[in-house]
């Protein structure tokens, strides 16, 4: 979905007021950023692919951003056990899978009914399902291809 950049900009501006946040320039191309792209990038991508457009802008300040956007649920963060962590500009319900080799991550279409998942909770397991994530592991094309 292809969105006018005055149009992404008040979307920003109103959820950030509604977080209790104020609208930045920093913050406007970190989300420009990731909005635009399906690579679940770091903060660091982040950081090397704004910086051009916002000149002195640092990777603290990306990182608040990052941190600001999830707060006021315009984007997620994906944490790994390592301490790494991922943005996602899509905040839909959908699945992700990693590679195992170079750490990609990409989107998977497709759902579990919540019926197979009710399954899950049995006699040993006491917890009331209402959703879950899913990453699939693995290795990608070009991994595979090596
Ligand atoms: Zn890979
Ligand atoms: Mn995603």
């Amino acid at each position: 979905m292809e969105m006018h950049r005055d149009d992404l900009e008040m979307t920003l501006r109103r959820a950030l007021e509604r977080g209790g946040q104020r609208y930045t320039e920093q913050r406007g191309a970190v989300y420009r950023f990731l909005i635009g792209t399906d690579v679940h990038p770091t903060a660091d991508d982040v950081f090397l692919a704004v910086r051009h457009e916002i000149p002195g802008i640092s990777l603290a300040t990306v990182y608040k951003s990052l941190e600001t956007l999830v707060g006021c649920a315009l984007a997620a963060k994906l944490t790994y056990g390592d301490g790494s962590a991922r943005y996602d500009g899509r905040t839909d319900p959908h699945h992700h899978a990693r590679c195992l080799s170079c750490g990609k991550v990409t989107d998977i279409s497709g759902r579990l009914p919540m019926k197979e998942l009710e399954k899950l909770r049995d006699g040993a397991n006491d917890f009331e399902v209402v959703g879950y994530r899913l990453e699939m592991l693995g290795y990608c094309a070009s991994c595979r291809a090596q």
